[in-house]
């Protein structure tokens, strides 16, 4: 390991119960991780990209990298591009010395934190994507510009991680599916891997945004996922419309602000009248609790 040079921030052998000889390093500079994977001894690289303020989803995602064997890396960077709304990235929750721990408990191998300027180098390569409809409806609607700022900062990542596996949360399926394009774009061999959205035990998908509900909001924001829920029961014989303001009328009575509801095909993300029509349907949704915007969906039918 002298090869590597000083430059990191900071490393830490971190106790892990499991695997007390294991080191999660910590890179600032993609540089030095670079150095660590070539001399990992794994023939793969499992990559998280995470915003930090870690909660059991990002932790499902390493574990998932750590069991298939990969170099389990994950990434901390509020990505300053895709946030449309200013106050948003400003009262995101940041938590990097709580994120670490946490990280290296899960069997996490290195994490990247980079800087601004690290992941923007001025005069470096900028990405430019379109993704034409995928990028417009629902979150794209609402959050103008957003998935460009995903996908750019994506790229990014992929270019200092150079990963073979992408993992991401099916929490967030819209950017599955911006980013399963992008990868097509790029013609990557990167392999995407989506995982199940973990939730609270009333059904809450977990959130780093969900720090900042208020109790009242708090105890209100499951009925999000039981919308869903309803959503699942009634779509082989109700149409998507019916569905949809059933869902809407639910979520303000319950003192939400619901922005969308959506029956979707899964691969197109276009509205499906019929749901019986489609193989791949999905229920998305978007609802603020407060001053807290908290988004989840539900597959209603999975792809044969
Ligand atoms: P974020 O830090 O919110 O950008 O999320 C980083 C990754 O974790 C993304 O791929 C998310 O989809 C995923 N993720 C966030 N919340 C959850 C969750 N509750 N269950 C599973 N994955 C999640």
């Amino acid at each position: 390991n002298t090869a590597l040079t000083k430059r990191y921030i900071f490393e830490r052998r971190f106790t892990n119960a499991r695997r007390p000889c294991q080191r999660m390093y910590v890179f600032q500079y993609a540089a030095d991780l670079s150095r660590y994977t070539s001399m990992a001894p794994h023939t793969s690289v499992g990559f998280v990209p995470t915003m930090g303020a870690l909660h059991a989803g990002h932790l499902a995602l390493i574990r998932r990298a750590v069991a298939a064997g990969d170099l389990a890396t994950a990434s901390i960077f509020v990505n300053p591009t895709q946030f449309n709304d200013p106050e948003d990235l400003r009262k995101y929750p940041r938590t990097p010395e709580a994120d670490v721990s946490i990280l290296a408990k899960a069997g996490c191998h290195a994490v990247l934190m980079p800087s601004v300027e690290e992941v923007y180098p001025a005069g470096g390569q900028s990405y430019e994507f379109s993704f034409g409809h995928l990028e417009t409806v629902m979150e794209g609607a609402f959050r103008p510009g957003h998935f460009k700022g995903v996908a750019q900062v994506v790229a990014r990542l992929l270019d200092m991680v150079r990963p073979q596996r992408l993992y991401m949360g099916q929490k967030d399926f819209q950017q599955t599916a911006i980013v399963a394009e992008m990868l097509r774009q790029l013609n990557s061999s990167t392999q995407l891997i989506v995982a199940e959205t973990v939730r609270e035990t009333d059904g809450l998908a977990m959130s780093s945004r969900n720090v900042r509900l208020s109790p009242e909001f708090r105890a209100a924001a499951p009925v999000i996922y039981q919308c869903l829920l309803d959503a699942k029961r009634l779509y082989p014989e109700m149409d998507a419309a019916a569905i949809t303001a059933r869902a809407m009328q639910k979520m303000e009575s319950a003192g939400l602000r619901p922005e969308y509801f959506e029956i979707v095909d899964g691969r197109t993300l276009l509205p499906v009248g019929n749901p019986r029509q489609a193989d791949f349907v999905v229920a998305c949704t978007a609802a603020w609790a407060g001053d807290v915007r908290l988004i989840d969906n539900v597959v209603l039918r999975a792809a044969g």
